[in-house]
């Protein structure tokens, strides 16, 4: 038997796909041959070390994947913790002036944060963590500005509480991006 015929069916057989003609002839060639059985071992090697190098990959990327998820909803308990914790403050806020002072500097940044959130689902549909953190940066601010406007209509007023509320934001969008681009990262985008 040629050892070329033998070579071709060598993956076939090394997977299991072999008649059992097949598996006969080959097995018959390869007591009678060292460089054919050379070549099978060579194989077997190639696909075990395959499966080694992609198996503590497999493993790392749970762990991320449980960071990153662990981090979704550590800051979505902490935007709603600040939320709850403005909307006391705010209840407690006689109405007059100081009315929408809460509602400014922390209920509105703190929704618009935790809102930005809901697209931390769809990183897989950016084109880059780049472009994902800039984009959550921006719903960010987006919310938070929509937010301003209904609280300067509803609440009539525009006091120094809309500057703290502005620094809030601020802050808010920069920990979006830093916080978003740490996320995606988790999840092994480039
Ligand atoms: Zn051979």
């Amino acid at each position: 038997m040629d050892c070329n015929v033998i070579i071709d069916l060598l993956p076939l057989y090394a997977d299991g796909c072999c008649s059992e003609e097949s598996v006969a002839l080959v097995e018959t060639h390869l007591k009678s041959c060292k460089d054919c059985k050379n070549v099978l071992d060579s194989m077997k090697g190639e696909s075990f070390s395959g499966l080694s190098e992609t198996m503590p990959e497999v493993k790392i990327s749970r762990i991320s994947q449980f960071k990153a998820s662990l981090l979704q909803s550590v800051l979505l308990f902490l935007s709603f913790a600040a939320i709850t914790l403005g909307v006391t403050f705010e209840a407690t806020t006689p109405m007059g002036v100081g009315n929408g002072n809460w509602a400014f500097m922390l209920i509105i940044p703190a929704t618009a944060f935790m809102l930005s959130l809901a697209n931390w689902y769809f990183v897989r549909l950016y084109k880059s963590k780049g472009v994902f953190s800039t984009f959550s940066m921006i719903i960010t601010l987006g919310l938070a500005i929509c937010g301003f406007v209904w609280g300067v209509l509803h609440y009539g007023n525009l006091s120094v509480s809309f500057v703290i509320g502005a620094v809030v934001t601020l802050v808010l969008c920069i920990l979006s991006k830093i916080l978003s681009s740490l996320y995606a990262k988790a999840l092994g985008k480039q």
